[in-house]
């Protein structure tokens, strides 16, 4: 081998790649004989939107339970932040943010003590957690509904305030499972207007669970998940251009076809 060979070699194993906000590892997951995950391996990169887009069924909200611990990872390996979330759950949870699916607000709390209930179970002190409440009420344009009831709310806006909930102790990963299920258009809009502003703005990698095809631009990192296995991963655009066909939606029907369905 060359010295000049060498060297390179040499400097290229110094230099790790970075590492991504979330790493999946060979995930497989089963109720009793029904699969649901199957060797899932995926990564979602620091500072960008990555959409997680299936159909019904495809093991979206199961994955969610395996990276939020829910259940315990039996097959494979999760990271959050490079931490592993079997190993190092303190570390890895402390780090993410999280959006069921389901609504979660206690309905009958007030809207700021939906979100002081939240901080206290991260350990913030009470002071610190009101005036980060108050911050984020006022960042989702909700300061004026903070004493209010959350059912008294609609739906967009108490999805609004659980994005906020889940961003009170500053995660630099935020997952979110279909948020915008049961939302009219403007609401859905404005929810994906304002994560998209988290991603740009504030360098936070978002983890967005989808069946909706017009929620993903060209730019987005895309990982298709189909009957619980991952078909292709990628920016959108190469993903399309790969499939040969003319736009996301082709590109899904090609490979969910290609898989035998
Ligand atoms: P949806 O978009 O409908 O929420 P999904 O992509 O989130 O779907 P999962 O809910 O993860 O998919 O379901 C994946 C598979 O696992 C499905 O076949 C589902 O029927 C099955 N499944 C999910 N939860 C359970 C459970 N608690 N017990 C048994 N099977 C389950």
């Amino acid at each position: 081998m060359s010295t000049i060979i060498a060297a390179s070699r040499a400097a290229a194993t110094r230099v790790l790649p970075e590492t991504p906000a979330l790493r999946v590892d060979n995930v497989s997951h089963f109720y009793g004989a029904r699969m649901a995950l199957k060797d899932v391996s995926l990564t979602a990169p620091q500072a960008w939107f990555t959409a997680l887009l299936g159909l019904n069924g495809a093991g979206k909200t199961t994955l969610f339970s395996l990276i939020t611990r829910l259940y315990d990872t039996r097959a494979g390996a999760i990271q959050v932040q490079g931490y592993a979330v079997h190993r190092y759950p303190g570390e890895a949870l402390r780090r993410l943010g999280v959006v069921f699916q389901a609504r979660t607000l206690d309905l009958d709390l007030t809207v700021m003590d939906n979100l002081l209930y939240h901080a206290a179970l991260h350990g913030m002190r009470r002071g610190e957690a009101r005036a980060r409440a108050q911050e984020v009420l006022v960042e989702i344009g909700l300061a004026d509904r903070a004493r209010d009831p959350a059912r008294n709310l609609s739906g967009g806006q108490m999805r609004r305030v659980e994005i906020a909930r889940a961003l009170l102790h500053r995660p630099s990963l935020l997952v979110l499972d279909e948020p915008t299920a049961g939302l009219d258009i403007a609401s859905k809009s404005a929810i994906l207007r304002h994560v998209r502003l988290l991603v740009q703005e504030r360098g936070v990698a978002v983890f967005w669970a989808t069946h909706l095809l017009d929620e993903i631009e060209a730019s987005d990192h895309v990982v298709v998940l189909h009957k619980g296995q991952v078909l292709a991963e990628g920016e959108a655009a190469r993903i399309i251009a790969q499939s040969e066909a003319p736009d996301l939606r082709g590109a899904f029907t090609v490979l969910t076809e290609g898989a035998g369905t």
